[in-house]
């Protein structure tokens, strides 16, 4: 599963359990994005930071792992890189490519799509009542999976902190800790961490 994290919120969380459980899967690798190119606009935590929140909220469980293949990796990060380096780690494994349909509809647009589907089933996981037809996908090479609604977004916790709002809840509680204790997002939108 892949996403920026920054930070990562139960969203998330619940998507990727919805998705292990529906697909059976093995493991969910998350994979925080190294310097992500869609988000040039806006000044992203530093890669280390976002790594250890979603290990942080990952840790108690057995089935969820975090890599560093993106962050590790220099320059922006393109899916395609992310599943060739996946692929190479994991040369038996059967790959599944997990994020949201609104991400996936810009992934699968781009000029390495065929490549992207020889090396992983793709996954967008949507809101109840989405309409994958309006997304652009190929209907017949992914799987849409619905997740409860869930009206949390990175965007909005940043927000909150930012005010001075509180974030239990919406994310895991070792990464309200970890906010504080790094004080990140305390200044509005741009996120930028103290990392001392
Ligand atoms: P931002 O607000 O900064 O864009 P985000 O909350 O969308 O952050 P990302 O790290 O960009 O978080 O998300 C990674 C993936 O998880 C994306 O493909 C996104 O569509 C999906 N996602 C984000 N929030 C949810 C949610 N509440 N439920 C299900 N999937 C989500
Ligand atoms: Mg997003």
């Amino acid at each position: 599963m892949g996403g920026t994290f920054d930070p990562i919120h139960h969203g998330h969380l619940v998507a990727a359990s919805e998705a292990q459980s529906l697909l059976d899967l093995d493991e969910v690798v998350f994979v925080p994005t190294g310097q992500p190119w869609q988000k040039a606009e806006r000044k992203v935590s530093p890669p280390e930071h976002r790594y250890l929140m979603t290990v942080v909220a990952t840790a108690s469980n057995p089935r969820f792992t975090v890599s560093r293949v993106d962050i590790d990796r220099d320059g922006p990060t393109f899916t395609i890189d992310t599943l060739r380096d996946l692929r190479a780690a994991r040369p038996d494994d059967e790959l599944f490519f997990i994020t949201g349909a609104d991400a996936l509809a810009q992934i699968l647009s781009w000029k390495d799509a065929d490549e992207l589907f020889e090396l992983a089933h793709f996954v967008g996981v949507t809101r109840p009542g989405y309409e994958l037809s309006e997304s652009g996908l190929p209907q017949d090479r992914v799987t849409l999976q619905e997740v409860p609604a869930m009206s949390i977004s990175s965007t909005d916790c940043r927000d909150r902190v930012a005010e001075g709002e509180p974030v239990w809840y919406l994310v895991p509680d070792g990464v309200v800790q970890y906010i504080n204790k790094y004080a990140l997002y305390t200044r509005p939108t741009d996120g930028e961490p103290t990392t001392s």
